[in-house]
């Protein structure tokens, strides 16, 4: 057998094999993302099919650092490195849920983070605007995003406090760090009618996960949802 005979035969005899593990590996995330969904998110009350539908189907793992993605699918936040997290897999839900995405909304999201979030939504909404203060993030969950595929999601590196004015209003919007205070122009971004779920208190210390609501005449409520512990809202 000449060397590169050889090398062909050493190549075809790994390559099957490798094949294999990488299904496994998929395998055994499938798994343990069905289970996350039945047990973390349904047994504790979402049940909107469609956010129950995309919770099954995004693959969290690969928006988890390679050396946390065994505990991508347990009931946690975990770190992505520039001192944030990805938030823990029932809050994702429990979000979503909350803004009532609709086929045709457009929604903007505040803390782009991993992007996990942002793809959630993406498989609900016509499209997501996502914005990002921590640049390295930015362009690191703008890359991922493209690799797994999404052709609706914006990601802008930038101060959150001020929104997206560009594309506004929104019909709904997701802020993912906790803020002392409502930014006011995220209240104007919301379109009447439109719905904002964020976690306003003290950062370090536990926050309340609001629900704002802008009525069709323009007249804004809130209510407290529950208790909820977010990396703070930072500014530029
Ligand atoms: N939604 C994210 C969770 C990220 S944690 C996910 O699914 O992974 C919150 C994120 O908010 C962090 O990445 C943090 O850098 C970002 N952040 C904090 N203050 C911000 C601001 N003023 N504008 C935009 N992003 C901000």
């Amino acid at each position: 057998m000449s060397t590169s005979g050889l090398r062909i035969f050493v190549l075809a005899a790994f390559l099957p094999h490798l094949a294999v593990s990488a299904g496994q590996e998929e395998a055994t995330h499938t798994g343990a993302r069905e289970n996350m969904v039945h047990t973390q998110i349904e047994q504790r009350g979402i049940a909107d099919k469609s956010v129950l539908e995309a919770m099954s189907t995004v693959p969290r793992h690969r928006f988890v650092p390679k050396a946390y993605r065994d505990r991508a699918y347990q009931d946690s936040p975990l770190p992505i490195g520039h001192g944030q997290t990805i938030s823990q897999p029932y809050i994702v839900a429990a979000m979503t849920e909350l803004v009532r995405p609709a086929a045709s909304s457009k929604v903007l999201e505040i803390g782009t983070g991993s992007g996990y979030q942002a793809a959630i939504l993406a498989g609900l909404v016509d499209h997501v605007y996502t914005v990002e203060i921590v640049e390295a993030l930015a362009d690191s969950a703008r890359q991922l995003l493209q690799q797994e595929g999404y052709d609706n999601i914006s990601v802008r590196e930038g101060d959150g406090y001020f929104g997206w004015e560009q594309y506004a209003p929104y019909d709904a919007i997701i802020v993912t760090a906790a803020a002392q205070y409502i930014p006011p122009p995220l209240l104007e971004q919301l379109k009447p009618g439109g719905r904002m779920i964020i976690p306003v208190g003290s950062p370090f210390f536990v926050q309340r996960l609001m629900l704002v609501e802008k009525d069709t005449d323009g007249d804004i409520s809130s209510r407290s949802v529950m208790s909820v512990r977010f990396v703070p809202f930072t500014r530029e």
